[in-house]
């Protein structure tokens, strides 16, 4: 028997009029302090619905953006799904050859685009014929535009009239599952494949990890994407603080790390999040700053150390949450933080289950399987497996039908990650299988030979690789950048870590750099790393 409630669609068009009509009050806040009542800017964002229809943009064409977090790009953000035309974020740290795969690929009809960009869509335009508009935001200056595709995106906010019924009425039940973002995967371990989420994925996501004990978004919050919202939707934080009603403080295209701790304190911020590097370099402007508005730092893309996250504990009176994800998870699929069962442990080792990833969300399911025999391994958290996942804001296949091999034979994901879960659901990553260090049969994990590396004090940064080796097969190279006022030698930081690790953990060489090269997304780039390791 079925139950008899009403098969309404789970759509953004809902969470964009719950926004405009119960919060219509509350602001986007764009990097230069300028607040935006999300009534003004659902107005706006109407009429871009209406713009989009005047330059016959159809149902399910994918309309791309190529801009920082900003108020006109959460426009975007909102009227193109919400008229049933496909969101494509794309990552402005691409070089142009890489830009020009993915706008081919996923066959984008219009793109956004920041005025700052126009000189490199510019040396690529010829090979984008596919393009039929390309849509500029405004950056305060006067400029004139390339041909008659370009069009100045306030003229066509200006000219269009504002959309006047309900978007979520024009929804069928079905239609929840339309299409309603695209988002490439950043392709450092492959070539990149589009993620295609539907309303109703992006829905249950946003229910799933707003809700109290993940990341638990109020209508109290003021949420600081600091994360892109080029990288999987920002994770998630512009849809759920429009649910929610939370203030949204987009920084705009700048990382720096003043004006992200001006952001901080001007504003109260309550929520923020960032991959790891980003949490390093703000760290020293946030001391000395009235930072007592904020109550959760979340950290994701990749492992963040315990001492960075004692540090901000130390610095700021919060440490740094887990978030883990991947572009195919929505992207989020746990959360770390403790439980009231933890509440008696000892600092140390509160800090341990802290730095796990945390416990999978509502509805996502998780498990590890055995690398080489592919049967599942108990969680018992010693048991170390591939990390596969299933769950409603999950990939199931990717966009133009590339990479099945992604997927298990009963429709699990493969997150190509190595993981311990323990009896209570805690995951804790391993390593990345792709960077497992090989040496003499036995693995090192890069990421825990990192987490030791790092606890010597004036380590600022550090990258562990393999590097071929005749006889181990491999052996670990790490790569450090200390403090600025660090004179400490490699053999200081070899005599510090041989009392932590494994006599045969012990790096190689120790190689010292200014800055480690990051990946479109902020993460270290080990694969430029490995490469330079290679003999040329
Ligand atoms: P890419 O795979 O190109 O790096 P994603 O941003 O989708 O693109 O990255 C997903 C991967 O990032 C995960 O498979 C995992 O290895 C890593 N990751 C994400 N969150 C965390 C986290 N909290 N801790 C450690 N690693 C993480």
């Amino acid at each position: 028997m079925d139950g008899l409630m009403q098969p309404r669609p789970l759509t953004i068009a809902h969470l964009f009029e719950r926004a405009e009509t119960l919060f219509a009050d509350k602001h986007v806040i764009d990097a230069d302090g300028t607040p935006t009542s999300y009534g003004a800017w659902a107005h706006r964002a109407r009429r871009l619905t209406s713009a989009l229809t005047a330059l016959d943009v159809a149902p399910g064409a994918r309309v791309a953006t190529l801009a920082a977090n900003h108020r006109r790009h959460l426009e975007v953000y909102a009227a193109v799904p919400i008229s049933k035309r496909v969101l494509h974020t794309l990552n402005v740290r691409l070089p142009a050859e890489h830009l020009v795969h993915i706008i081919e690929h996923a066959g984008d009809d219009v793109v956004f685009l920041d005025r700052r960009h126009l000189p490199l869509i510019a040396t690529c335009l010829d090979r984008l014929p596919g393009v039929r508009h390309w849509v500029v935001f405004p950056d305060g200056t006067d400029h004139a535009l390339p041909d008659a595709r370009f069009h100045h995106y306030e003229d066509l906010i200006t000219a269009a009239r504002a959309f006047e019924g309900s978007f979520e009425a024009t929804f069928s039940g079905p239609e929840e599952n339309l299409a309603a973002g695209l988002c490439y995967t950043s392709g450092t371990t492959g070539r990149p494949k589009g993620v295609l989420y539907s309303h109703r994925s992006t829905v249950l996501h946003c229910l799933g990890t707003m809700a109290a004990g993940l990341i638990g978004i109020s209508e109290r919050d003021v949420v600081l994407p600091v994360v892109p919202m080029f990288h999987a939707n920002a994770w998630g934080l512009p849809y759920g603080a429009l649910m929610a009603g939370a203030d949204l403080v987009l920084p705009g295209p700048s990382a720096d790390r003043v004006h992200l701790a001006d952001l901080i304190a001007r504003h109260r911020v309550t929520v923020a999040a960032a991959v790891p590097t980003v949490w390093t370099d703000l760290l020293p402007a946030l001391e000395n700053r009235d930072c007592s508005s904020l109550r959760l730092l979340l950290g994701g893309g990749s492992a963040v150390t315990p001492q960075l996250s004692a540090a901000y504990e130390a610095a700021v009176g919060v440490p740094i949450t887990h978030s883990w994800g991947m572009t195919e998870v929505s992207p989020v699929g746990a959360i770390g933080g403790l439980r009231s069962r933890h509440d008696d442990l000892d600092d140390d080792a509160r800090r341990h289950v802290a730095a796990a990833q945390g416990r999978p969300a509502p509805l996502v399911n998780v498990r590890i399987m055995d690398v080489e025999t592919g049967e599942r391994l108990p969680h018992d958290g010693r048991s170390v497996g591939e990390l596969q996942v299933a769950g409603p804001w999950v990939a199931g296949g990717y966009f133009a039908g590339e990479g099945a091999d992604g997927f298990t034979a009963d429709g699990w994901l493969h997150t190509g990650d190595l993981a311990t879960v323990d009896e209570h659901g805690y995951l804790r990553l391993v390593d990345r299988i792709k960077d497992l260090i090989k040496s003499g049969g036995e693995w090192i994990s890069s990421v825990e030979l990192e987490a030791a590396i790092a606890t010597h004090p004036d380590v600022e940064q550090v990258a562990v690789v393999a590097r071929d080796h005749p006889r181990w097969v491999e052996r670990p190279v790490a790569f450090v950048v200390l403090r600025a006022d660090s004179d400490t030698a490699v053999e200081q930081l070899r005599e510090h870590l041989s009392r932590r690790i494994a006599s045969w953990w012990m790096p190689d060489d120790f190689i010292v750099l200014d800055t480690i090269p990051l990946t479109g997304t902020g993460k270290l780039f080990k694969q430029a790393l490995r490469e330079s390791l290679r003999p040329a």
